[in-house]
């Protein structure tokens, strides 16, 4: 072929910035917390996302089957944490912008972005990084936009995108089918097949991150009438956002983007008939938990193998600190034999590994990083065994394994015995996600009365089935889904259920 023809190569631009940004954490998101996960910049982005099972892994693998110059931008993304510092943010923006000057002229683009990302100075990252890479672009170039359903969506967005769409799962297993949808999508754009006209609409509700399943109420049934609206050859595109309350923003919570063939109307009708649909359901989508010490006083009428505590407010996936002692206190309190929890805290595995095994002493444990898990308490114990905090997992298919390997390491950890409740003490904060780590440490987890888990839903593969009951806690934790807990100032009130 003639480098004519190369040149009259359709030009399709591909990049990504995601970030689930929790507001209310202190500690900002850095270009070093980017780097740390993933962070690409031109070819190296094709290199390394190509085939991944992510939504950006799809709209590589379908872009590439068609006739196009796949022109690469840049791909970042960091794991939930607080607000994206404004060195990071701008770095990625500008990183952005030269790079699609330098590829113009460009007939598409395709982006992958989260929609829940909040960078200082700056409360709709999305919206505005859709705007500056329009501003480079053009009007007439389609971009098209994946998004986490976990996003939380302005009009703004939506009014600068051609096409939205979203993930339809939680957990998110349908990420790389919807950025094989978004190639799709772009190639008819391209081809000039569609007009898309798109509408929004909102319901006053904010969902907790633990409603936000799709398998379960309230979004289970908005997604059913979502596979029947779908089927409507009209329908370009239907996203059901279910919002992250964490990011306290005016456009925080759930919305619908209905995205037609050139009918306005009928995207509105779609948008408005779901939205008001998720309303409806708006009391199943409020999680019932009790107090730490009423979930400790009914976990005892409990035999037959442990009960579960679910500490999910202080969800170490989430981001949180892991040393939340509220549910310590209420099975202290309550004189509990056998009752186990785990608590990151370094200063406290210092103090005992200095006292020695053996060695009785009183300390101060949990609720030390920040003041949002609670305050620290007082345990008077012995100190049972030391180690260095290095388990196998029992699990073949566990969680650990696609974060830290089969191996994990805890830090130097401590089973402090206080009255009848064991307390593992590690340097590192850890998931639950294996009953190796009580057990290396000599804690037998099948023989407890209670043990408390620091996780929303990934504990269940290693605690289910050894569980006689699980109860939900209201514990303090920048993971609550008592939403009522956390200080919004630019909430768009009033909103269900707050007020
Ligand atoms: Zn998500």
């Amino acid at each position: 072929m003639s480098s004519a023809t190369t040149s009259s190569l359709t030009r399709v631009a591909i990049g990504g910035i995601l970030h689930e940004t929790h507001t209310f954490m202190e500690k900002g998101t850095t270009l070093a917390d980017f780097a740390a996960q993933s962070l690409h910049f031109g070819d190296d982005l094709l290199s390394s996302m190509r085939g991944a099972r992510s939504g950006i892994g799809g709209m590589i693998d379908r872009a590439l089957e068609y006739d196009w110059q796949l022109l690469p931008t840049l791909y970042a993304a960091a794991m939930p944490a607080g607000v994206v510092t404004e060195a990071a943010y701008r770095k990625l923006l500008s990183e952005l912008r030269n790079r699609l000057a330098q590829r113009m002229p460009l007939d598409g683009l395709l982006l992958a972005l989260h929609g829940a990302m909040v960078a200082e100075g700056e409360l709709d990252a999305e919206a505005d990084i859709v705007a500056q890479a329009r501003a480079i672009v053009g009007d007439g170039v389609p971009i098209v936009v994946l998004l986490d359903m976990h996003g939380n969506i302005s009009p703004r967005l939506v009014e600068l995108a051609d096409v939205l769409l979203a993930y339809d799962t939680n957990p998110h297993i349908d990420a790389y089918a919807r950025g094989l949808d978004a190639a799709e999508i772009m190639a008819r754009l391209l081809r000039r097949e569609l007009q898309p006209t798109s509408a929004y609409a909102r319901p006053a509700l904010l969902l907790p991150a633990q409603s936000t399943g799709t398998e379960a109420a309230p979004l289970s049934s908005v997604h059913a009438r979502a596979a029947e609206i779908k089927a409507d050859d009209k329908v370009i595109s239907i996203a059901v956002m279910a919002g992250f309350a964490y990011a306290d923003t005016p456009f925080t919570g759930p919305s619908i983007i209905a995205t037609t063939d050139n009918q306005p109307q009928l995207a509105q009708n779609y948008a408005k008939e779901l939205s008001d649909l998720l309303y409806r359901h708006r009391q199943s989508a409020q999680p019932t938990f009790l107090q730490p010490a009423a979930a400790v006083a009914e976990a005892q009428r409990f035999t037959g193998g442990p009960v579960i505590l679910v500490d999910s407010a202080d969800n170490i996936g989430g981001g949180t600190t892991g040393d939340g002692a509220d549910a310590l206190a209420a099975m202290l309190a309550q004189n509990i034999q056998e009752g186990t929890i785990v608590l990151a805290d370094p200063e406290a595995v210092a103090l005992c590994w200095r006292a020695g095994l053996g060695t009785e002493l009183t300390l101060a444990v949990g609720g030390k990083v920040d003041d949002w898990h609670g305050k620290p308490v007082s345990v008077t114990g012995v100190v049972r065994a030391l180690s260095d905090g290095v388990f196998e997992c029992e699990l073949p298919d566990n969680h650990f394994a696609s974060f830290y390997g089969d191996t994990v390491h805890m830090g130097r950890s401590v089973w402090l015995r206080a009255g009848g409740v064991n307390i593992l003490l590690t340097e590192r904060k850890t998931p639950p996600l294996d009953l190796a780590q009580l057990r290396h440490i000599g804690i037998n987890p099948e023989t407890q009365s209670m043990i408390v888990v620091k996780s929303a839903v990934a504990w269940r593969a290693a605690y289910l089935p050894i569980a006689s009951a699980t109860i939900e806690m209201d514990t303090a934790g920048l993971c609550s889904a008592n939403l009522s807990r956390f200080p919004y100032q630019n909430l768009k009130r009033p909103v269900f259920p707050l007020d």
